[in-house]
């Protein structure tokens, strides 16, 4: 059994004191207010849940960085983009994969995330043939998070066509495709890799997007594993919305509405290209809209209209997607200022009773963990112990507590004010630090070294 002791801690119920919790476990089994230190418990400053990273492509990480030139089109774009990362994935081993996940969920731990759901398609070698064991790159995923402790929701792929018009897939993207037979058994494959991590792994299903999956099939996909959460990437690109307005009639959102039975176990990923009125219609779902503000800065994305889908109760959560930067303060911070930005505004997502930082850190802390169908994301008893401590003891940290002190953190300060992370009970960051993060950073350059040599 663990306690924990934290000078404030961030309940249900809003803030309070001298918070004592107890964890057996992987989860909490009490929690006390108002109560001296308990000997031998592990003292922090400001405790909150931890939120879970809903969106990552781990081994985009190998490419952060290299993609920042502009190339022979008269305009990059995030077309461009992905060309450059189809060139690079091809020479990644799973070795490679592993070793750039493990390094990649060092990171989010450190960040401050304790799980990740990871959007995982990278399936075969190069030029498509599939491994021996169907599921080999699921394993090295699964490989990673039993390295690292971080919590693992997997979320296999399944990714049949280069367009909506059912066109081949093009070089690169034989790596992800599958019909819809095989992704069956690649599924369980996977759910067999992950039968060795603890008992708060999840593994669920995701159809790519529509340009990828077929209607029929999507159904289909939803169906194979009817209770775990369903992660797709919905409506990130203007041209992909013209491409299946174009093949269905209707917009993404508009035709996910119409023809699929949204619910709280659906997470659409980028919600960058969404009318008002679908807005507000998905956030009527109980659906989570997974947000990536940081990636989608990056490629040029496009801004979610999040004052309107939280001010009409819409459920959202933070990920990482490319993971060229592994942030969690920073993605939080850029989904508000991306929001002022374009209404010349301030406290854009801050509500009558909590400021910015709070409701921030309080709707990635609900929405991640719904999407990964993790039992987490609020500090009460007999929920899954997904903690994060910050440290109280900077300068800027003077004076402050509670809202002001969570304010502080997102847009004063960042990730360095992490100091303890609990996943599932798994004590995965101590005083600021991974434990493994010598050894995994070690394969990491090594890896690194070797893809950059071409
Ligand atoms: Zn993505």
């Amino acid at each position: 059994m663990t306690v924990i002791w934290a000078e404030q801690a961030l309940l249900p119920g809003g803030w309070a004191q001298d918070v004592a919790v107890r964890v057996e476990g992987a989860r909490i089994a009490s929690v006390a207010a108002g109560v001296p230190r308990p000997a031998g418990a592990q003292a922090v400053g400001l405790l909150l849940p931890a939120p879970a990273n809903l969106h990552s492509h781990a081994f985009q990480r190998a490419i952060a960085g290299l993609t920042e030139r502009r190339g022979p089109d008269p305009r990059d774009s995030f077309w461009t983009w992905r060309r450059q990362m189809y060139a690079f994935l091809d020479r990644m081993s799973p070795q490679d994969v592993q070793a750039v996940a493990a390094q990649v969920f060092v990171e989010m731990a450190e960040a401050g995330y304790a799980a990740v759901a990871e959007f995982h398609y990278l399936h075969h070698g190069p030029g498509g043939q599939p491994f021996a064991d169907l599921a080999e790159m699921a394993g090295r995923i699964v490989a990673a998070a039993a390295e690292t402790g971080l919590g693992l929701t997997l979320l296999p792929v399944l990714y049949m066509q280069g367009g909506c018009d059912g066109r081949a897939l093009v070089a690169g993207q034989d790596r992800f495709g599958n019909t819809l037979d095989r992704f069956a058994l690649l599924l369980e494959g996977a759910e067999a890799h992950a039968a060795a991590l603890p008992g708060d792994t999840v593994v669920g299903v995701a159809p790519h997007s529509l340009r990828a999956v077929p209607p029929q099939a999507l159904a289909a996909a939803a169906a194979l594993r009817p209770d775990r959460p369903l992660h797709m990437h919905l409506a990130e690109q203007v041209a992909e919305v013209d491409e299946v307005q174009g093949a269905l009639g209707a917009r993404p959102v508009e035709w996910l509405l119409a023809n699929a039975d949204l619910d709280a176990r659906w997470c659409l990923i980028h919600c960058t290209q969404m009318q008002r009125a679908e807005t507000l219609a998905l956030a009527a779902t109980g659906a989570v809209a997974g947000l990536c503000p940081i990636t989608e800065s990056s490629l040029g994305d496009g801004i979610f209209d999040g004052v309107a889908y939280a001010g009409a109760g819409g459920r959202w959560g933070v990920g990482s997607d490319s993971n060229i930067r592994i942030a969690w303060s920073e993605e939080l911070r850029t989904l508000e200022y991306s929001q002022r930005l374009r209404d010349r505004s301030r406290a854009a997502l801050a509500t009558a009773d909590r400021s910015t930082g709070r409701a921030l850190v309080e709707g990635a802390a609900a929405g991640g963990a719904q999407a990964a169908g993790r039992d987490a994301g609020r500090i009460e008893a007999g929920r899954l112990a997904d903690l994060v401590a910050l440290d109280t003891t900077h300068p800027d940290m003077e004076g402050r507590s509670g809202d002001t002190a969570l304010d502080t953190f997102v847009f004063a300060r960042d990730d360095r004010m992490v100091r303890h992370v609990w996943s599932a009970g798994r004590h995965i960051v101590q005083d600021g630090h991974h434990p493994a993060r010598d050894r995994v950073q070690a394969a990491y350059r090594a890896t690194m070294r070797r893809l950059m040599a071409g």
